[in-house]
Parts: structure tokens; C-alpha cells; sequence
């Protein structure tokens, strides 16, 4: 299979979506899969999935459905053959202590590969095998990074953000409560862990689920 040179942008989003669930396949000893079973597991419209797998270059047969080990193979070529993101994260509390742990090791072209904090105590120290920096070598240290996480308190998210913005990242996954402003060219995605929580909480209470899993 050969990569077509423009995937669109929403299809190549779902390469690595794909990739894990054929991933898991392949290790149940499964060698086929339709598009149909994919739907179902990724929750994308088998449509989709056909249209996106043609611009991968797989097609499927008619009553067989696509090959698991060509689609495997092709995914890890394309996923590896990625260039590897570099992160860089800030704010090495106990949430940030979990992610440098964690290092999103099952995904193979994104890992935190430097950590910075203000506390004295918390600097020169390996976290997970990642160096931990003091805050003050943020502008030297960002150097070729240009994604950060934020896991400051939220009384701090601004100023580094800011900080961030001249260090020339591009990217920022925004963990604090706080709502950061960053100039039109760098993209924020925002996660408050208890918002999510909170309302997950008040939809059960309010909106409880039927059996076939619909709402009321
Ligand atoms: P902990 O219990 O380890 O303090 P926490 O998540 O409750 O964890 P927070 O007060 O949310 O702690 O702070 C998160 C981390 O951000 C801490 O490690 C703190 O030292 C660090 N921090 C605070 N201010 C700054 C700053 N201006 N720059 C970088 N790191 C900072």
C-alpha cells in the first residue's frame, strides 16, 4: 500500500484512532476486519472509513472486508515514519508528576521529553526519566519545542502562557482551571479535569440513560 500524497487533514486525524483498534485486532490473532466491525469499534461511519481507507490506499473486498496484517503494516509505516513531537510540560505537581509518568507511551510520535517548575526542591531531579528544569530556563530551554502542557496552578497559567507564546510554541494543552488568551496562530486545547467530572456527575443525575443507552 502506498500513502496517496494528500490525505485530508479530518482523515489523517484518524490514522492513529485506526491504528489502535487494528493494533488490537491483530493481537487477538484476527486477520480480517469489515468496515462495518470498524465502525462499530471507532464509532466512525462505515462510509468514512471506506473513503478514508481509500485515500490510504487499502481497499477492501466485497463479502471479505480489509486485511489486518496490510493494514497494520501500513499504519505502523506511516505512524513511525512520523516525525517525533516533542513536549515539553510545566508544572510538575501531582497532576504533572502523573504525566510525565504516564509519557504517553502508547502512542509512538508524541512524549514529554522535558519538565519545568518553579520549586526549588522539585528541580535537578528525573521524573519518569525526564529532566526536571527550573522555570527560569524556560526561554533557553524551549528551544525546537513548540507544544507545551500546562499543569500550573491557575493563578500562574497566564504568565507562563505568555512566556510560552514567545518561546514560539505553537500548541498548548491547557490542564488549569484558568482560561489562557494567546494570540490567533497558536492553538489552545483546554481540559478541566473537574468540569468534566462535575458534569459527567450532574448528567447521571439529571439525564439518566434508558437500557439501550439512549437518553430519556
Ligand atoms: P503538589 O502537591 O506537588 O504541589 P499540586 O498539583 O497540588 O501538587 P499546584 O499548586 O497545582 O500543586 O502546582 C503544580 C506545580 O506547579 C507545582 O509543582 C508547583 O511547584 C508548580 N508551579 C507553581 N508556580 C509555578 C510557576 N510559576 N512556574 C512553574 N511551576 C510552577
Amino acid at each position: 500500500m502506498v500513502l496517496q500524497n494528500k490525505i485530508p487533514q479530518a482523515s489523517a486525524k484518524r490514522l492513529p484512532l485506526y491504528y489502535r483498534f487494528i493494533n488490537n485486532l491483530h493481537i487477538q490473532g484476527k486477520t480480517r476486519v469489515s468496515s462495518k466491525e470498524l465502525s462499530e469499534a471507532v464509532k466512525v461511519d462505515p462510509a468514512t472509513i471506506r473513503r478514508d481507507f481509500s485515500y490510504f490506499g487499502a481497499l477492501g473486498k466485497k463479502g471479505y472486508g480489509y486485511n489486518v496484517e496490510h493494514l497494520l503494516s501500513f499504519f505502523r509505516k506511516t505512524l513511525d515514519h512520523d516525525e517525533l513531537t516533542e513536549v515539553a510540560l510545566i508544572g510538575v505537581g501531582n497532576l504533572g508528576t502523573a504525566f510525565l509518568h504516564y509519557n504517553f507511551m502508547k502512542n509512538n510520535n508524541t512524549k514529554i521529553v522535558k519538565a519545568f517548575d518553579a520549586e526549588p526542591s522539585k528541580v535537578g531531579f528525573d521524573i519518569g526519566g525526564i529532566p526536571v528544569l527550573h522555570i527560569d530556563e524556560l526561554e533557553e530551554k524551549m528551544q525546537g519545542i513548540h507544544v507545551a502542557i500546562l499543569t500550573v496552578p491557575s493563578s500562574e497559567a497566564e504568565g507562563i502562557t505568555e512566556r510560552l507564546v514567545n518561546t514560539g510554541v505553537s500548541g498548548i494543552l491547557n490542564f488549569t482551571p484558568a482560561r489562557i488568551t494567546v494570540p490567533d496562530n497558536i492553538r489552545v486545547h483546554h481540559i478541566d479535569l473537574a468540569v468534566e467530572l462535575q458534569a459527567l456527575v450532574y448528567f447521571l443525575k439529571h439525564y439518566p440513560l434508558d437500557e439501550e443507552g439512549k437518553k430519556e
